[in-house]
């Protein structure tokens, strides 16, 4: 079968054939790809940038990919054929009891692998075997734009992990939602755009940040959600106010954070999710403690798991019919597997989700 294959550490990809028996798999739902989704992490990775990808043991190259979607062609358990599916990119290291219990999220060993990026093999590839319990059934309505599940997902679980961290204070307004709360979420990308949908259907208010003035869709797009858009080219003393989270959605150097922390309101949370390649950042004493008199959390996030991914699959069903223009515009390229690893290899302008069809 044809996969997309990367040599971990090294620059470069390639599709060539490869043989079943020589790729993993993971269980008994023969499920053929139909479409991956293409992020930073997969550029990186073939950028030779990314330090933690890693070919599964006993080889150097490994098939790339952790956005797909797929469909049941061979079925088990609850699965039957036809059935449209995504699978979960990160498993558990099988030792510790978050990983036992399907939080893989929260891995305590840190041993656990994620797919096309370290120790297992990803999903760029015409078909592979899946155990059910990896697997996200697909609403239907939705195929077009399902495959923003996974990134969503890590979304998903940030904001749910932002609001459960939150309980330590009486941090809903007087309409019972989160309607006074104001969100700054750093970054327009992908991240930034999928983050402030998911803020706003939480009723936050949501300012996006980003060094520039917006592209005529980010404008279209965040005027149907109902936020407001910042150009911080200039910094952010021309915020006004504080905000209760700060989202850090970008790649931007890590300055980006010592420049926002003093907008952090009280009882803040300053959520990490986007970091740079590299780079450095300085916070003296006296701003840790002003911080800690904040009563600041500062909140490491990362990771959606299959709880998270069934919550992305039905904001997605609702935003299609609450924000159809918004849906519409997210993902803006469509290519065959053979032009992968042209899409793999350079970001186009005004790019926000692309799609490799199988
Ligand atoms: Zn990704
Ligand atoms: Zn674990």
């Amino acid at each position: 079968m044809k996969a997309i294959v990367v040599k971990p550490s090294s620059k470069g990809v390639e599709v060539r054939d490869v043989n079943e028996k020589e790729v993993q798999n993971f269980g008994r739902v023969k499920v053929r790809i139909i479409e991956n989704g293409i992020c930073g992490t997969d550029r990186e990775i073939v950028q030779g940038k990314m330090t933690s990808a890693r070919a599964p043991q006993g080889r150097d190259w490994l098939v790339l990919g952790h956005e797909a979607l797929g469909v049941v062609e061979e079925p088990f358990g609850e699965f039957k054929v036809n059935d449209v599916v995504m699978p979960v990119n990160r498993r558990g290291c099988g030792k510790c009891n978050n990983c036992l219990m399907g939080r893989a999220d929260h891995c305590e060993t840190g041993e656990f692998v994620e797919a096309g990026i370290s120790d297992m093999d990803g999903f760029m590839r015409e078909y592979y075997y899946d155990d059910p319990k990896y697997l996200v059934k697909v609403p239907k309505g939705i195929e077009d734009i399902a495959i923003l599940a996974q990134p969503l997902s890590d979304l998903e679980k940030s904001v749910n992990e932002i609001i459960k961290v939150q309980e330590r204070v009486y941090w809903t307004c007087n309409d019972g939602t989160f309607s006074c709360r104001r969100a700054l979420v750093i970054g327009s990308g992908p991240i930034g755009i999928l983050v402030s949908m998911l803020l706003r259907s939480h009723s936050f208010q949501v300012i996006v940040a980003n060094r520039r003035e917006p592209t005529e869709i980010e404008d279209q797009i965040f005027q149907e959600i109902g936020a407001e858009y910042f150009n911080s080219a200039k910094g952010y003393t021309e915020l006004k106010g504080r905000f209760d989270v700060i989202f850090n959605a970008s790649t931007a150097p890590p300055t980006v954070i010592e420049d926002i922390i003093p907008f952090l309101n009280y009882n803040g949370v300053l959520g990490l999710f986007g970091f740079p390649p590299s780079g450095e950042m300085k916070l003296s004493f006296q701003e840790i403690q002003r911080l800690s008199l904040k009563g600041v959390a500062i909140l490491g996030l990362a990771n959606g798991q299959k709880p998270h991914f069934e919550e992305a699959m039905r904001h997605l069903s609702q935003w299609k019919i609450t924000w159809p223009k918004t849906t519409n515009k997210l993902i803006t390229r469509t290519v065959h597997v053979d032009e992968a690893p042209k899409v793999l290899s350079f970001k186009e302008e005004n790019e926000i989700k692309v799609k490799i069809r199988w």
